[in-house]
């Protein structure tokens, strides 16, 4: 029998900076990989001619202000915060001022990482949804709600882990800069209203524990604490 509030994994909506929900479904998430030069070089990869693109399901998606549930046997699962782009309209092939309109929130998202699992599939040549995708994977913060991204392009943020600064971005040293990922993304799959892109990570992934606290800000905006358990995914 089908349970209507079952339907989707988690309770997760979009919510504004205000925490008033946001009129968009919760869709797919598009991510991208080796998008900051430092961390390229943290982890010895080769810089990619074209973004690296992958994808999490909506299942990925939990409220970063909730506990982060991540899978404690299954090896490091990693931080990666990132800034995090709400599409609020359908984009197919888009130009960078079709793009620049659709965008409707700014806010924070962490690629969490299986990273064992993901060099294990990176060296039998096979896809990184196991490392990536796995439910929860996906912590979203809410969005600032914007009409466009056209007069501020440019953002810093910072993850602090148990009161330690790990990572520190600027959207100024992406390699593919935000308006042209999004027109880059919607070349090869359709973005629709409720999508969200993630844009890559800088350098200071690293493994998160049980009981760690993190904060995540997104500077002169917000800044969001949330803690780290963990439980078996039975997954092994
Ligand atoms: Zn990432």
């Amino acid at each position: 029998m089908l349970v209507l509030n079952e339907t989707h994994s988690s309770t997760y909506l979009h919510t504004s900076q205000s925490g008033h929900a946001i009129d968009l479904p919760v869709g797919k998430v598009v991510c991208v990989g080796r998008n900051y030069m430092d961390h390229i070089q943290e982890m010895s990869n080769e810089v990619s001619d074209v973004p690296l693109l992958f994808m999490k399901p909506s299942t990925a998606i939990v409220d970063m202000q909730k506990t982060l549930d991540i899978p404690c046997d299954q090896g490091e699962c990693h931080n990666e915060l990132e800034i995090a782009l709400l599409i609020g309209r359908r984009l197919s092939k888009s130009t960078e001022d079709e793009a620049s309109q659709a965008i409707s929130g700014i806010g924070l998202g962490l690629d969490l990482t299986l990273r064992d699992e993901q060099s294990r599939l990176k060296a039998s040549g096979q896809p990184w949804e196991r490392a990536k995708s796995f439910d929860g994977s996906c912590p979203l913060s809410p969005f600032l709600v914007v009409d466009s991204l056209k007069h501020k392009t440019c953002f810093t943020f910072q993850l602090m882990i148990n009161g330690q600064l790990v990572q520190n971005g600027d959207t100024n040293l992406m390699l593919t800069p935000m308006l042209k990922l999004v027109c880059e993304i919607s070349k090869c799959f359709t973005l629709l209203p409720g999508d969200v892109v993630l844009t890559g990570t800088p350098k200071g992934v690293g493994p998160l524990h049980a009981g760690d606290s993190i904060e995540a800000i997104l500077t002169d905006h917000f800044s969001i604490s949330t803690q780290v358990s963990c439980s078996e995914s039975g997954n092994k």
